[in-house]
């Protein structure tokens, strides 16, 4: 298929999904995203080491949800809805919000109160969503909406619902068709664990029709302050910078240690500081721009490279869940300088930059 015909995830990896053949679908012709080389990050990390990034946050809204969403959406418009509902740190209610929008759909999302990114925030907002903020974290939210959504006639768009990491598995398809191959290994943040659980159904169906020929071993990495399936039980009031992972008890929990288990993978936790350190090299050093969450795959490499527990050499892919500029709060803080106020004049132009 070329580039000029391309029509979303659905149209492309039909006979890989479990999507009704009379449905009609809502896209916003997502997916299809680069995979970014990341060769002066790797040289950084290893001499022997191969990294790319999957850029997500290239999706029509900024991130990787776009990809569940367009299959959960239609299908939701195709059972006759006419309302999602989510709960969300900021992502889901944003992609939530675009494909509903588009269907014509009424979007109710619950975020965690003072808690989402300010570019997401504005999404759901612009995208006409009713924006509840709770006054709890993102495991009570996703609570309610779960009680909710069993009584009433509402579709429940989070990742729970199997439509989502049905879409979302297509990534770790286009992986393989980017790259000829699976890669060794598969980087990439954990918070509710869905999308952990989709990329490895995902490689793991490629696999059963001979599209690769190996697995990668998955490598699921989450804050350090939310790190649940790292301590093995429930975080109460999970805290991080990355408020993408900023969850206590994901839902795909199972899921996760599956994923690590089959693939021989690891499931490990970051501190915000190397989150953070991540971030600014993504950014300085290779021109990525991304949300904090996705910084911590990065990190995470690069501690089990250091701890020597990659095997060299290899090639790893990092799943960039999110645009950096969902999140500008963060950028501005972590910038190194800021705006430097000067007179109109040649002179103290020529002053500022020498
Ligand atoms: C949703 C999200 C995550 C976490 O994905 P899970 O499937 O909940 O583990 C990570 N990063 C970003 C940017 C997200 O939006």
């Amino acid at each position: 298929m070329t580039e000029s015909n391309y029509s979303g995830i659905i149209e492309r990896y039909r006979t890989f999904l479990n999507f009704p053949q009379e449905a009609q679908i809502v896209s916003l012709m997502e997916g299809n995203t680069p995979l970014v080389p990341l060769k002066r990050l790797a040289a950084r990390i290893h001499p022997e080491l191969t990294l790319y990034g999957k850029f997500e946050g290239s999706n029509p809204t900024g991130s990787f949800k776009d990809r569940g969403m367009t299959v959960a959406v239609s299908v939701a418009a195709h059972e006759g809805r006419q309302a999602v509902m989510c709960a969300s740190t900021g992502n889901t209610s944003a992609s939530a919000a675009a494909y509903a929008a588009r269907a014509g759909m009424r979007c109710y999302v619950l975020v965690p109160e003072g808690k989402i990114a300010l570019g997401k925030l504005s999404q759901a907002l612009v995208h006409g969503a009713r924006v509840l903020e709770v006054a709890g974290n993102f495991d009570v939210a996703l609570s309610i909406v779960r009680e909710i959504c069993a009584e009433y006639p509402i579709a429940l768009v989070n990742s729970i619902n199997p439509l989502r990491l049905e879409g979302q598995k297509t990534a770790a398809f286009e992986v393989v068709d980017q790259l000829g191959e699976a890669p060794d290994y598969h980087a990439l943040p954990v918070g509710n664990a869905g999308n952990i659980t989709a990329y490895w159904k995902g490689y793991r169906e490629y696999f059963a029709q001979g599209r690769c020929h190996r697995l990668p071993k998955m490598l699921g990495f989450q804050a350090a302050g939310a790190a649940p399936l790292v301590i093995g039980r429930p975080v109460e009031y999970p805290e991080t910078v990355a408020t993408a992972i900023r969850i206590g008890n994901p839902a795909s929990w199972q899921g996760a240690i599956a994923a690590r288990d089959e693939s021989g993978g690891w499931i490990g936790a970051v501190t915000d500081q190397a989150i953070l350190e991540a971030y600014t090299l993504l950014a300085s050093l290779e021109g990525v721009f991304v949300e904090p969450a996705c910084a911590a795959p990065v990190a995470g490499i690069m501690q089990l490279a250091t701890q020597g527990y990659l095997q060299f050499p290899c090639v790893a892919v990092v799943t960039l869940t999110g645009h950096g500029l969902k999140d500008p709060d963060v950028a501005l803080r972590r910038a190194v300088t800021s705006p430097l106020k000067i007179s109109a004049t040649r002179d103290a132009v020529l002053r500022a930059v020498e």
